[in-house]
């Protein structure tokens, strides 16, 4: 870090969102120095997407986001596109695929590791002379009265007051703890008076009601294609079975759609229509259960119909087979609560985009403050969304700062 303590953009916050807003700064020749708390810089980074990072997805809207003023992250969206990152991928020959499954297509992920991503991203830091200090916390922001802000950062070992004119929050939100989240953005807005809404977990596993755990709980670790309806909003992608409920990519998706108290619709056959094969099925004596084990895991088939008896299909009155074609088609577990912020992917909620400018990223009513990423009521579907839109959000306030 240079000596002077004069900078002209410090960014709070070295994640995806920090890291590109910092690069674009510093390429614009402004003394820019990143700061982090945490050990290491861009630890989200390094564990996403398994390991691999999904960098981005080619298929971006704002129907992607969910946001309490859902035009608000269109504008960057717009103006820094998965094309502009992957320009930036291809320029630091870094190796990627697109996943094939169709629910999955338009996700891409780094073919190697997503250290890969986080390289291309220091390398860029480095070419664009920009100062990074891990270890560093922000003690004390105060607004100058001749513009700018000064700061107290610190460590351990030394305290600094720096000088900036424009401060950029990029802390994230406040999932997972242990990798550095905290709800540091939250709190110097408050002190702003800066409207924070009310946050909660998001692409997070779902608990299930205590009976419904001890009942399913043998179904541990099974996955399977399903259909997952919350108030209207549909995904149809993979579940899977924990010791505690429900999770997997279906899941993960509906968590962000999903409050207390709302109910869930799964269907554990959205490939198929059960009234019609039913009625095939009538056509031989095989009992319902082998029917079904050829659509379904056998170790669901036999918990599903254990209310029921296991007959040939014709010999079930219409009450019962309406009954098992609802469970099947229409399950309605009982959710109790998320998996909370230990090992959610994202933060819903945060600063309240009406108070900040979708073209830049000031706050309305403090000068040459910035919030960008995550800590901002913006929040992506899974599958690359989140990271776009901390490129998005970090480039084109690094246009400005
Ligand atoms: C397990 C997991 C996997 C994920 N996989 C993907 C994926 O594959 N694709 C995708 O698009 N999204 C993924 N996400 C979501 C994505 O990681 C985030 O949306 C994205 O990192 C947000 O970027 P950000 O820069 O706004 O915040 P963050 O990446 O959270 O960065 C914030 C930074 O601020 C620092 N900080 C916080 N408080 C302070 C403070 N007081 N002082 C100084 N520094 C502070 C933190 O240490 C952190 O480095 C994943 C998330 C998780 C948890």
């Amino acid at each position: 870090m240079p000596g002077k303590l004069e900078f002209d953009v410090v960014i709070i916050g070295a994640g995806a969102a920090g890291l590109m807003c910092a690069i674009e700064a510093g390429k614009r020749g402004r003394r820019t120095l990143l700061i982090d708390h945490a050990n290491k810089i861009g630890k989200k980074i390094l564990m996403s997407g398994g390991g691999r990072c999904n960098f981005t997805n080619l298929d971006v809207s704002a129907q992607n986001y969910l946001s309490t003023n859902p035009h608000f992250c269109k504008s960057a969206l717009a103006r820094y596109t998965p094309f502009h990152f992957l320009e930036l991928i291809d320029k630091h020959n870094i190796p990627y695929h697109e996943k094939t499954a169709s629910i999955a297509v338009g996700q891409l992920f780094c073919l190697r590791k997503s250290a890969d991503i986080l390289d291309l991203l220091k390398t860029e830091c480095i070419d664009a002379r920009v100062a990074i200090k891990t270890h560093s916390h922000c003690s004390e922001v105060s607004q100058n009265s001749g513009g700018g802000f000064s700061l107290s950062l610190g460590n351990k070992t030394e305290q600094q007051r720096i000088h900036t004119q424009s401060l950029v929050i990029a802390s994230g939100g406040l999932s997972i703890p242990r990798m550095g989240a905290s709800g540091f953005g939250y709190q110097l807005a408050a002190q702003f008076s800066i409207p924070v809404l009310a946050t909660r977990p998001g692409l997070v596993g779902l608990h299930l009601n205590e009976s419904l755990q001890g009942s399913l709980a043998s179904l541990a670790g099974l996955a399977l294609d399903v259909s997952v309806d919350c108030g209207g909003v549909t995904f149809n992608e993979a579940m899977l079975f924990t010791h505690k409920g429900i999770s997997g990519p279906a899941i993960l998706q509906i968590s962000s759609y999903w409050q207390p108290g709302e109910m869930l619709e799964i269907d554990l056959l959205p490939a198929h229509n059960l009234e019609q094969l039913w009625l095939a099925w009538q056509a031989d004596n095989s009992l319902l259960a082998t029917h079904l084990s050829r659509i379904l895991p056998r170790r669901l088939v036999e918990l599903w119909l254990q209310e029921f008896d296991n007959l040939p299909t014709r010999q079930y009155s219409f009450q019962q087979r309406e009954a098992i074609i609802r469970k099947l088609h229409h399950w309605q577990p009982k959710v109790s609560n998320t998996d909370g912020y230990k090992t959610a992917e994202v933060t819903l909620g945060g600063i309240d985009t009406n108070a900040v400018s979708s073209q830049t990223f000031e706050a309305n009513n403090v000068n040459g403050l910035y919030f960008i990423g995550e800590v901002l009521d913006v929040t992506g579907w899974l599958g690359g969304y989140n990271f776009q839109w901390a490129w998005a959000s970090g480039w084109c306030c690094g246009q400005v700062v």
